[in-house]
C-alpha cells in the first residue's frame, strides 16, 4: 500500500491561537505553563486531523513556538555568544530571548537576525556561528515531542529536522568570516547523536529537510552533503531526505545516490524530474512524490495527477510514497473555517487540511483505480473543469488588451537626463517621506466602522479627508518638499489594491505565519485582472488640492502586488504579472490628468520575487522590470516616477534596477551604513537615489547629526544634485510623538547640508 506522509502542519492554529497565546505570554499575562498548554492542544489537534485524514507517518518537531530554524540552533547548541548563558532557561524563553533581542539576564541585545526561507514569505532566524565551535545536543524538545505523540497513541511518527547542510549553508559567521565546512565534522557528529536519540525512542523514520539541494551549491557543498550522509548512513533509523522548493537540476545525481533510505522531491516544481528520478534510484530507495501543492491553495488536478503516478506506481510499487510537495506551514490551515469566499471559489481551493484530504483520496484512487474512486474524484474533476471554463477567470476584454500591448508602452517619452529639465523643480537635497503616516488608533477605528457599515460613506470620506488635511498641514510646517497624502485609507499596500481590482479575492481566515507570531493574509489572485475604477485618485486629488507643493500619488507596483498574493496557476507569472501593470498603468494615468506630477510605484518586492537559481533570474528580471515600465511608461516626461524599495542589496541586480527607468529610487540603507550604495556609485547610477537616512524600524529619534553623517557617506558615491532625504520606509508603524521630530531633524539635516553647497544650483546633469 502506497505509504502517506506530510512534511509539516502549520502550527499557527486555525484561529491564530498560537499567535494569541504568544503574545499574552510576551505581555505577561499568561504563564509558560499556559503557553505550552495551548501549545500542545494544537500539537494534539493536529497529529489527530492528519492521523484522521489517513496519513501514515504523522510529522513531529515541524511544531514551533517561534522557529524551526531556531529551535534546531538551540537543539545543537548554536547560540551566539551575546546571548549569555541561555542554558539555564526553558527552550521557549532560550528561543524568544534570540529572537527578540533579550541575553539570558535580560538585558537587550541585538536579536537573532531575520531572513526569508527560500522563496517563501516565512522568515527564519539565521544561525549563528564561530570557528572552532562544538555541537552538542541542548534541548530536549524534539524528544518531548516524540514522547508527547507516542503518549497520545501515535505509534507511526516520523520527526523532523532542518538537514545539517542545509542548517549549515543558511547559517553565517557570528563575527570574522570562516568557512563553515569547517564545523560540518562536529555537526554530523551531533546529529548522529540525535538519531540515536530518536531510535532509542523507537523512532523508524526521520525526515531530514535539505531545501538547499535545490539551489546553485559549489563544489565542497556537494562533497559535503556526500560525506556528511555517509556518516549519517551508521545511524539506527532510517532517512527520509525531503528536497522541495525547486527542482534538483544539477544536484539530481547527487541527491539520488546519497546513502539514505528515501528521498522526497518537490513534483510540483519539478515535474519532470520524477519518473527521472525512478529511474536513478536504487531498488532499495523510496520515493516520496511531493504532488501536492505545499505552496498554494488551490484544489489538486487529481486526475492528471493519477495519470503522473500511474506509471511511477507501477515501476515502483509500495516505494512510491506520497505526500504535500513541502511543508504546509506555507498555506491556510483550513477552507472549512472560511467565511469570506463564495461558494463557487471556494470549491476550487484546498488549503491544508483539504490537501490531506486529496492525498486520501489520491490513494484510495492508485489502490480502486478511478473507476473505484468514485463521487469524490468526479467532484474533484467537476470543481477543476468548472474552474477552468469560469468566466470569472477569463475576461475577453483583458485577454484582448494584453494584445495591444507594444513596447513603446514599456518606454517613457524620453532618457531620465532629458526629461528631468521639465519635471518640478526642487531645492537641492528635496526632502520626502516614503508615503504612510502613523496609523493610529482612531484611523484603524473610522476604517473598521465604515467596514462594518457603523460609519457611512460620507462620514468615512469626511474622517479620511480630515487626517489628509491634518498630515498636510503637518509636512508643511515640518517643510518638507515633496508631501504624501499618509495612506490613512489603506490597511495594507496590496490589499488596498487588490481590493479594488477585478480578479482578487480576500479570506477572512486565510493566515499564513510569517514569523514567529506574525500572520499575513494573502489575496488570491484568482482570475484576470481590471479595474473597473480608479482606485487612489480622488485621494491624491483632494490632498494636492490643499497645497502647493508637489503632492506626490501612492502605488504598490505590479511585482509587488504579484509577489505577495496567492497566484493563478493555469497561466506564467509574466503574464499575470503584465495583467496587474496594465490596470496600473491606467490608475497612473489618471493620477496624471488630476494633477498629479509625481508618482511613486513601491515595488517593495522586487527583490524577493528572484528565482532560488541564479541562470533564471534574468528572465524573471525582465518581466518584472518590464512590468514595471508598463505601469509607469504612458506618462509624460514632465511626471517624476518614484520607485521605492525596502532593501538595499542592489548589487546583483544593479542593472535591472536602472533599467526599471524610475526617476527617483527611495531604498533602505540607514541600517546598512549607506556602504551598500557602493553599487549605486559603481554602475553609474544615472537617476535620483534617496538613500533611508534613518531606521523607521527603531522608537529611537534620530538625530540631525547622524543623519548628516549618513547623507555626507552617500554623498561619496552619488552626486549631489541627484540625492533625496528621506527616511528608510512608511511610518505607519511609528507613533506621531516619534515622527513628528524625527522629520524634524531630518528636514534639519537636509538644510543645513544645503546651507554647505550653497551657490551650487540644482543642475540636472
Ligand atoms: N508607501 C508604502 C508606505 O509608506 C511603502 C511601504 C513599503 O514599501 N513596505 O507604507
Ligand atoms: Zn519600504
Amino acid at each position: 500500500m502506497t505509504t502517506l506522509h506530510n512534511l509539516g502542519f502549520p502550527r499557527i492554529g486555525h484561529q491564530r491561537e498560537l499567535k494569541f497565546a504568544l503574545e499574552r505570554y510576551w505581555r505577561g499575562e499568561d504563564s509558560l505553563e499556559e503557553l505550552e498548554s495551548t501549545a500542545a492542544g494544537l500539537r494534539a489537534r493536529h497529529w489527530e486531523l492528519q492521523q484522521n485524514a489517513g496519513l501514515d507517518l504523522l510529522p513531529v518537531n515541524d511544531f514551533s513556538l517561534y522557529d524551526q530554524v531556531l529551535d534546531n540552533s538551540l537543539l545543537l547548541g548554536a547560540i551566539p555568544r551575546r546571548f549569555g548563558d541561555l542554558g539555564k532557561h526553558s527552550h521557549a524563553d532560550a528561543a524568544f530571548c534570540i529572537a527578540r533581542g533579550r541575553d539570558a539576564e535580560g538585558n537587550p541585545v541585538a536579536a537573532g537576525e531575520m531572513t526569508k526561507w527560500f522563496d517563501t514569505n516565512y522568515h527564519y532566524i539565521v544561525p549563528e556561528l564561530r570557528p572552532g565551535q562544538r555541537f552538542r545536543i541542548s534541548s530536549e524538545k524534539l524528544f518531548h515531542e516524540v514522547s508527547e505523540a507516542r503518549a497520545l497513541g501515535h505509534e507511526a511518527v516520523k520527526p523532523v529536522l532542518p538537514g545539517p547542510l542545509t542548517w549549515l549553508w543558511l547559517a553565517k559567521a557570528e563575527e570574522e568570516e570562516f568557512d563553515r565546512l569547517e564545523l560540518l565534522d562536529s555537526l554530523v557528529e551531533t546529529y548522529g547523536g540525535i538519531l540515536q536519540r530518536l531510535a532509542a525512542l523507537g523512532v523508524a523514520w526521520v525526515q531530514l529537510d535539505e531545501p538547499a539541494l535545490a539551489l546553485d551549491l559549489p563544489g565542497e557543498w556537494k562533497q559535503a552533503y556526500e560525506s556528511a550522509y555517509s556518516r549519517l548512513r551508521a545511524a539506527p533509523v532510517k532517512l527520509l531526505l525531503a528536497t522541495y522548493f525547486g527542482p534538483l537540476q544539477d544536484n539530481l545525481h547527487l541527491a539520488a545516490r546519497l546513502p539514505v533510505d528515501g528521498l522526497h522531491l518537490d513534483a510540483v516544481r519539478a515535474p519532470g524530474e520524477l519518473p527521472r528520478l525512478a529511474d536513478h534510484m536504487p531498488a532499495y530507495k523510496i520515493l516520496s512524490a511531493g504532488i501536492i501543492d505545499g505552496r498554494n491553495i488551490w484544489r489538486a488536478d487529481l486526475k492528471k495527477i493519477l495519470a503522473t503516478l500511474a506509471p511511477l506506481r507501477q515501476r515502483l510499487g509500495d516505494r512510491l510514497w506520497l505526500a504535500p510537495s513541502c511543508s504546509l506551514l506555507h498555506v491556510p490551515v483550513d477552507l472549512a473555517s472560511e467565511t469570506g469566499l463564495d461558494e463557487e471559489l471556494k470549491s476550487w481551493l484546498a488549503f491544508a487540511v483539504q490537501k490531506l484530504d486529496e492525498l486520501a483520496l489520491l490513494k484510495q484512487c492508485l489502490r480502486t483505480g478511478a473507476e473505484g474512486c468514485g463521487e469524490l474524484l468526479a467532484e474533484n474533476i467537476r470543481a477543476i473543469e468548472s474552474r477552468r471554463l469560469s468566466s470569472r477567470i477569463h475576461d475577453p476584454k483583458v485577454q484582448q488588451r494584453l494584445q495591444t500591448l507594444s513596447p513603446d508602452m514599456a518606454q517613457r517619452g524620453s532618457p531620465y537626463a532629458q526629461r528631468r529639465p521639465s519635471q518640478i523643480s526642487l531645492p537641492l537635497f528635496p526632502t520626502t517621506t516614503i508615503g504612510s503616516f502613523p496609523q493610529t488608533a482612531e484611523i484603524r477605528r473610522a476604517r473598521r466602522d465604515y467596514r462594518l457599515g457603523r460609519l457611512d460613506e460620507a462620514g468615512y470620506q469626511r474622517r479620511m479627508r480630515d487626517e489628509i488635511r491634518a498630515v498636510v498641514e503637518i509636512q508643511e510646517t515640518l517643510g518638507l518638499d515633496v508631501l504624501v497624502h499618509g495612506e490613512a485609507e489603506r490597511n495594507d499596500m496590496v490589499e488596498y489594491f487588490g481590493e479594488q481590482l477585478q480578479g482578487f479575492a480576500f479570506t477572512r481566515f486565510g493566515w499564513v505565519q510569517s514569523y514567529g507570531s506574525r500572520c499575513v493574509k494573502p489575496p488570491i489572485l484568482f482570475g484576470d485582472v481590471s479595474r473597473p475604477a480608479p482606485m487612489t485618485v480622488e485621494w491624491s486629488r483632494y490632498a494636492q488640492s490643499l497645497t502647493d507643493k508637489p503632492m506626490k500619488g501612492m502605488l504598490t507596483g505590479p511585482v509587488t502586488l504579484l509577489n505577495w498574493s496567492f497566484l493563478r496557476d493555469d497561466q506564467p507569472r509574466a503574464l499575470t504579472c503584465r495583467q496587474l501593470a496594465l490596470a496600473l498603468r491606467d490608475e497612473v494615468l489618471d493620477l496624471e490628468r488630476t494633477g498629479i506630477s509625481v508618482i511613486q510605484i513601491d515595488e517593495a518586492a522586487l527583490r524577493e520575487g528572484l528565482p532560488l537559481r541564479k541562470a533564471d533570474w534574468r528572465n524573471y528580471l525582465n518581466w518584472a522590470v518590464e512590468s514595471f515600465r508598463i505601469t509607469a511608461g504612458g506618462v509624460r516626461d514632465s511626471t517624476q516616477i518614484h520607485t521605492h524599495m525596502c532593501y538595499s542589496e542592489f548589487n546583483d541586480i544593479m542593472a535591472a534596477i536602472a533599467a526599471m527607468d524610475a526617476d527617483v529610487i527611495t531604498i533602505e540603507t540607514s541600517r546598512s551604513r549607506m556602504e551598500l550604495l557602493d553599487a549605486f556609485r559603481d554602475f553609474h547610477y544615472p537617476a535620483e537615489i534617496g538613500p533611508g537616512v534613518y531606521d523607521i524600524h527603531s522608537a529611537n529619534i534620530p538625530r540631525t547629526q547622524d543623519m548628516l553623517e549618513l547623507l555626507e557617506k552617500a554623498l561619496e558615491r552619488i552626486p549631489a544634485e541627484r540625492l533625496w532625504v528621506n527616511p528608510d520606509c512608511g511610518l505607519k508603524t511609528r507613533n506621531w510623538e516619534e515622527v513628528k521630530p524625527a522629520l524634524k531633524n531630518m528636514v534639519e539635516a537636509a538644510r543645513r547640508l544645503r546651507k554647505q553647497y550653497a551657490g551650487k544650483e540644482r543642475m540636472p546633469d
